[in-house]
């Protein structure tokens, strides 16, 4: 098989060291230096004059090559001794693909061998391997760049480069959809994505700036939007969809940010061996002296009641303060004033200090604040008068604008002065997004040759799957969310898959697979679903209550076979669930949610009607909506609006796994990932796969590019577009099981059959 390989093809610029030498020797001495995965292999190949059966036979295999540098008679021998070490790359190679033993296999054996990336087809599959390995070097990139799919190992580099050609020759938007639960790794892999365009696109002078404010926003929002959670050191807590927006030239000229949803409830509560955001911790380490003795803060995080609630100020992975020289350079990249910088910094400090407020009884028996030196420096620091931000934090208004007021209780004084640092801080931050994307913006002034002609590929990296001890609203809202980014996956690949086959007219197998509409029905239908019935506990007068909440809940959704209570049908009680929660069976796992009055209370968003705001923020939204919007529904659009945008561009797919609860590298947890593999559907999608057709081009599309191979189709073919097609797939000798004729679309099965024509293409 292997000996009609080793003839060097004297052109072959891609392994110089090839030249002048024996070619078994070559490969032979082909330097694999550990860490360079696969990729280089089959670039040894590509510099070799093979035959494109061959060729195909190299790349399937070229991990063996390397790993066995010892010499190629033995790869020879030993080749498939050397791919059950390695595993395949791609799924579809697995000989039982229906096993989920084998494939679970194949990740495994390839994360033992630092391989960390595998395809099905052209869904790329990750498995955090919790330590840097040395795959991403700009050698790397270039590796990548302008190289088909197949023809060399997989890597995070391979989708962004296949993204990229593809906006560019389609001229379509691109999205890059990464998915995996906390820690898998997302948000690694849409840095490294973005790392890859600002490396290998083109750029000008104009550009570079963009270029370098896009890759600077990551370190500002993961200040202020990450923090250490039990799952991981940097996890994202709110949801990221940007759009980095490219010229005809295909340099980037701009990006967009839409944020989700951050975890407010971080900013002042944090569980046991959890972190508060970023930033905070990065202030007090990293902030000059006089800085901090400005915003009153003393150096020392022990001192903040919001920093201290999960007990565990210091991270070993976590340089606060050489990343807060980071985040301090990144924001004068972007292009932050010093006085916005002030701005921000002050709204930090504010909420450290609002955290510190405390109250007592006054000697008239009502709720006062019994720390002055806090209020003095918040009323400072957020430009607000003293008295009335007193009154904001004892007192309550009765009517509309405020002329009568009752003091509050104790614990209602607390609650709102927590509910105020969180929408300080929730509004801090959407500021600061909207900031980024004002210094990201398309600027048609400069870059007026390009208008119009600008394509977009948009990277999703949105917070996973999550599921605590204590589950409340946020989670609701995360794993809701996950459920419409499962949904679209469904619909998009496998659904669509089965659908084109059948519009096309191609018969095949069927696959199953669990569709989770029934759960995303369950959360938003109108009148009947979750968030209705929501709305109208929040929305009706009165004060929302959670026990009529929950009866509610129980009345329309009892019986669904997703939605579960402590009410069994036998009128005996279910231990499982708690009396205050409800449980939803959610497509990647069960899921129990306390409705401890954060829930029901996520009341009238336009009830934040705090007088510290208005003056820090524009609140003309609040003030100009007609009817009041819970979080709940707001989330729930938002979400609608995302769907659209990623329906509206050609997707491709990221999905990360997490190889160990212990964030430790080397360790394969196989039930863990079982389950990944299980929610993600990774199975069906590889079956599907399997079933389906590697490649489909239109015909015009496949013609176009084909037609020279043929003397048929050559120069132009005049008749049907299907019998040209049919024509030029007899010529180039296309066996029957590697292709069908749909109606207006060839089914190619196999990538190495268009491989293969590819080749020829080149060889022209
Ligand atoms: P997610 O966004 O899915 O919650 P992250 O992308 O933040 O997860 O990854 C969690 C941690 O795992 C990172 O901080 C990093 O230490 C490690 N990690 C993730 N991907 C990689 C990778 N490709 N190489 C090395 N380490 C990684
Ligand atoms: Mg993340």
């Amino acid at each position: 098989l292997w000996c009609c390989q080793y003839t060097p093809n004297p052109n072959s610029t891609l392994c110089p060291t090839l030249h002048d030498r024996e070619p078994q020797k070559a490969v032979h001495n082909w330097p694999a230096p550990s860490g360079l995965g696969e990729g280089l292999a089959g670039r040894a190949f590509h510099g070799l004059s093979i035959s494109n059966n061959s060729l195909w036979q190299a790349v399937r295999l070229q991990a063996d090559l390397y790993r066995q540098s010892d010499g190629v008679h033995r790869v020879m021998e030993s080749t498939l001794t050397a791919r059950d070490r390695v595993g395949v790359q791609d799924f579809v190679l697995l000989e039982n693909y229906t096993s989920e033993a084998a494939f679970i296999e194949n990740l495994r054996r390839r994360f033992g061998e630092k391989l960390i990336y595998t395809y099905i087809g052209s869904v790329l599959v990750s498995v955090n391997p919790y330590k840097d390995l040395e795959i991403y070097s700009k050698a790397h990139m270039e590796r990548y760049r302008g190289v088909s799919f197949y023809e060399i190992s997989p890597h995070i580099y391979a989708v962004s480069d296949n993204t990229y050609r593809a906006m560019r020759t389609e001229r379509r938007d691109q999205c890059i959809l990464i998915s995996g639960e906390s820690g898998a790794g997302k948000t690694e892999a849409s840095k490294k994505i973005l790392q890859y365009y600002a490396t290998t696109c083109p750029v000008t002078d104009h550009m570079s700036t963009i270029r370098d404010r896009l890759l600077q926003s990551n370190p500002v929002l993961e200040a202020f939007g990450n923090a250490k959670t039990l799952r991981n050191d940097n996890s994202s807590r709110f949801g990221k969809y940007m759009d980095v927006q490219f010229d005809f030239r295909g340099a980037p000229i701009g990006g967009h940010i839409l944020n989700y949803l951050l975890e407010k409830s971080r900013v002042v509560h944090q569980n046991h061996g959890e972190r508060n955001f970023h930033i905070f911790y990065q202030l007090l380490e990293g902030g000059e002296q006089d800085q901090l003795s400005k915003l009153g803060l003393e150096r020392n995080a022990q001192k903040y009641h919001y920093l201290v609630k999960g007990c565990c100020p210091r991270v070993s992975s976590i340089n606060d303060k050489s990343d807060w020289k980071t985040v301090r350079k990144a924001l004068t990249v972007i292009g932050f004033h010093e006085e916005e910088v002030e701005d921000l910094l002050n709204i930090i400090a504010s909420v450290l200090h609002l955290g510190n407020t405390q109250f007592g009884e006054g000697e008239d028996g009502e709720t006062q604040i019994t720390t002055e030196p806090q209020l003095t420096y918040l009323s400072k620091l957020l430009g607000v008068d003293g008295p009335a931000l007193r009154e904001a934090l004892t007192h309550k208004k009765l009517t509309a604008k405020g002329e009568e007021v009752s003091p509050l209780s104790f614990e209602q004084a607390v609650a709102a002065r927590d509910a105020l640092a969180k929408a300080v801080y929730g509004r801090a931050f959407t500021w600061l997004v909207a900031k980024i994307n004002q210094s990201l913006a398309f600027k048609d002034e400069v870059y007026n040759s390009s208008k119009g002609s600008s394509s977009v590929i948009g990277l999703l990296d949105i917070y996973g799957f999550e599921v605590f001890q204590h589950n409340s609203f946020e989670q609701f809202c995360i794993n809701y969310c996950n459920e419409k980014l499962q949904q679209l996956f469904i619909k998009l690949t496998l659904k669509s898959e089965q659908e084109e086959y059948e519009a096309e007219g191609i018969t095949w197998e069927p696959v199953k697979y669990f569709d989770n509409k029934i759960i995303c029905d369950l959360v938003e239908e109108k009148h009947k679903g979750f968030i209705s019935i929501l709305d109208e506990e929040c929305l009706r007068p009165g004060e929302p209550s959670d026990i009529s909440f929950l009866e509610k809940l129980e009345d329309t959704l009892g019986g669904h076979a997703h939605f579960v209570t402590h009410k069994l049908a036998n009128g005996k009680t279910r231990k499982a669930v708690g009396r205050e929660e409800f449980r939803l069976i959610h497509y990647a796992g069960e899921v129990n949610y306390t409705v401890n009055g954060e829930l029901a209370n996520q009341s009238v968003i336009c009830q934040s009607d705090n007088q510290i705001l208005s003056q820090c923020f524009n609140r003309e939204e609040v003030t100009t909506q007609k009817r009041p919007e819970t979080a709940a529904t707001q989330f729930k659009n938002s979400l609608a609006k995302l769907i659209e945008i990623l329906m509206s561009k050609e997707p491709s797919y990221v999905r990360c796994i997490k190889p160990n609860d212990a964030k430790q590298s080397g360790r394969f947890d196989e039930a863990l990932v079982r389950h990944q593999v299980k929610y993600l559907g990774l199975m069906e999608n590889l079956r599907v796969r399997r079933a389906g057709f590697a490649y489909r081009r239109r015909y015009e599309a496949f013609l176009q590019r084909y037609k020279s191979l043929c003397p048929g189709t050559w120069p132009n073919w005049q008749g049907r577009l299907a019998d040209g097609v049919a024509t030029l797939v007899q010529h180039l000798g296309y066996k029957p099981e590697e292709y069908k004729l749909g109606k207006t679309k060839i089914f190619i099965r196999f990538p190495k059959t268009l491989f293969t024509t590819e080749d020829a293409l080149e060889a022209r």
